[in-house]
């Protein structure tokens, strides 16, 4: 199964993607994860997507697509799809997925839109705390950790991303209307978008997410 995961900053497609990816044994590859390893190890578009990132601007089409394109080669390797998430995140994106799935004559089995308020993004954003070791996400009230600022996977600091701050998140939505949105008709004109409604608690959407993609699965076999 090869999934897209559309829709604004801090629509929860990270969370239920870490989630669903090890329920349905599926591949987890976020852009934003991978670019920020890159700026972790220092490496030549780390350097070059730091600065970008932390304006809330999108690294060059270009530069994502070649990375993406060897983490969906990697991952077809060894698992029995994936899920992108925070990819495509332009036309340019989109386009340049089209050519390598049909190069790997592969498709894209569905693109699910998480549909979310700005007020819920806001908050959410707000308050979202990460795990800078092990990765695990939480919010300071709805995903609390059980300790208070430590990670409950791996006992590490959590820590706030830099790029959550009020200044960057309307940077970030601003470029999310204008590059990412369209591609929501895109994906519909093609037929394979799902909508689900991101404001929803957690275990609400996780629920239906799941139901939907079990059946997508067996309609796939
Ligand atoms: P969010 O979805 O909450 O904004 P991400 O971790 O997906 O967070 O992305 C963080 C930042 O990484 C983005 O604001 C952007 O600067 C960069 N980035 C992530 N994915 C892409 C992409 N597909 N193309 C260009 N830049 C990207």
């Amino acid at each position: 199964m090869k999934l897209i995961f559309l829709g604004p900053p801090g629509a929860g497609k990270g969370t239920h993607a870490k989630r669903l990816s090890e329920q349905l044994g599926l591949a987890h590859l976020a852009a934003g994860d991978c670019l920020r390893k890159q700026i972790a190890g220092g490496t030549a578009l780390g350097l070059q997507a730091k600065d970008i990132i932390q304006r809330g601007e999108l690294v060059p089409d270009d530069l994502v697509n070649r990375m993406m394109e060897e983490e969906m080669a990697g991952a077809m390797k060894e698992y029995r799809g994936f899920i992108l998430d925070g990819y495509p995140r332009t036309m340019n994106q989109a386009e340049a997925l089209d050519l390598f799935c049909a190069q790997k004559n592969v498709a894209i089995d569905a693109a699910v839109n998480f549909r979310t308020s700005e007020q819920v993004i806001v908050e959410r954003l707000g308050g979202r705390l990460i795990c800078g070791s092990c990765g695990a996400n939480y919010h300071r009230t709805n995903i609390p950790p059980r300790q208070e600022g430590l990670c409950d996977r791996c006992g590490k600091v959590l820590t706030q991303r830099k790029d959550d701050n009020p200044e960057t998140i309307k940077n970030r939505l601003a470029v999310y209307r204008k590059e990412t949105a369209p591609l929501i008709d895109f994906y519909r004109e093609k037929r394979i978008l799902n909508e689900f409604d991101g404001d929803q608690p957690l275990e609400a959407l996780c629920a239906q997410l799941l139901t939907f993609f079990e059946s997508l699965n067996k309609t796939l076999r």
